[in-house]
C-alpha cells in the first residue's frame, strides 16, 4: 500500500514511468493554459473566461501531450475565444474615447449655446467667461480650458453668424423695410468689432436679429463693408 500511494504521488513527476503527465514548461509556451493539481487537469483561462465548451473548460482535459495542448490553441473555439478577448481589450478604450469625444462635443456645444446668447442678448463680450463658470456651477461639463476667452466667444459668434446670416437675410429681402443697427464690442484681445443688427418685418411683425460680427481691424474701411453687406 505504501509503495503504490508513492507510485501516485510521483505521478507528475518526470520520473514516473510511462504515464505522462502535466509539464510546467507548457505553462511559459501556452499562457492562457492552467493545470489544476488537485483535478489533474489542463484548463484553457479564455475559453473559460468567453463560455466555450469543449474540454478545456469542462471537464478539464487530461491529455497531457504538448500535441494536445497544440491541438486546442488551433482550435476553432479557442481561435473565437482569442478574437472575443481582443474584441472585449479595444472596446474599453474605444468606450473611453467616445465619452471623451461625447464631453467634447458637449462642452463646444455649451460655448457655442453661449456665445450665441452674449451676441443675442447684446452682452459685452468680457461676460463669456463668467456665463461659462456659471454653467459649469449649474452641472454644465466644459472640460477643455481652451475656447473659453472672449477672443473665442468671438470667434463662436462668427462662425455662428455665418449661419444666422444665410437665415436672417433671406427674411430680409422679404421685408419692404429694413433698418440697420451697429454697435461696437472689444474682446480681451482688444480686438474691436461691429456687431450688426438688422429690424425688419416678418409675417407682418417687426424682427430685431443680430446679423453679422465684423472685425474692425483697419478701421473705416471695413466700416464701408457693413455697407456693402447689405442687400
Ligand atoms: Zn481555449
Amino acid at each position: 500500500m505504501g509503495k503504490r500511494k508513492r507510485d501516485d504521488s510521483d505521478q507528475n513527476s518526470k520520473s514516473a514511468k510511462n504515464a505522462r503527465s502535466f509539464s510546467q514548461k507548457w505553462l511559459q509556451l501556452f499562457l492562457w493554459l492552467r493545470f489544476d493539481s488537485m483535478l489533474n487537469a489542463m484548463f484553457c483561462d479564455i475559453c473559460q473566461k468567453h463560455k466555450l465548451k469543449n474540454n478545456f473548460v469542462k471537464p478539464g482535459s487530461t491529455n497531457f501531450r504538448k500535441s494536445a495542448v497544440v491541438e486546442h490553441a488551433n482550435s476553432n473555439d479557442h481561435v473565437q475565444a482569442l478574437k472575443l478577448e481582443t474584441a472585449s481589450k479595444s472596446n474599453p478604450i474605444v468606450s473611453v474615447f467616445e465619452k471623451v469625444h461625447e464631453k467634447t462635443d458637449n462642452a463646444m456645444c455649451t460655448l457655442f449655446r453661449n456665445a450665441y446668447f452674449i451676441a443675442k442678448e447684446n452682452l459685452p463680450m468680457d461676460k463669456f467667461q463668467s456665463l461659462n463658470d456659471l454653467n459649469k456651477s449649474n452641472g454644465a461639463v466644459i472640460t477643455s480650458k481652451l475656447y473659453q476667452e472672449n477672443n473665442a466667444c468671438s470667434e463662436f459668434i462668427q462662425i455662428i453668424s455665418d449661419s444666422i446670416e444665410q437665415e436672417v437675410m433671406s427674411d430680409v429681402k422679404l421685408s419692404p423695410a429694413v433698418g440697420i443697427m451697429i454697435d461696437e464690442s472689444t474682446d480681451l484681445a482688444t480686438q474691436k468689432h461691429l456687431i450688426l443688427y438688422l429690424s425688419y418685418l416678418k409675417a407682418g411683425e417687426l424682427k430685431i436679429s443680430y446679423t453679422k460680427l465684423l472685425n474692425l481691424s483697419s478701421g473705416n474701411r471695413r466700416t464701408f463693408r457693413v455697407i456693402k453687406f447689405l442687400p
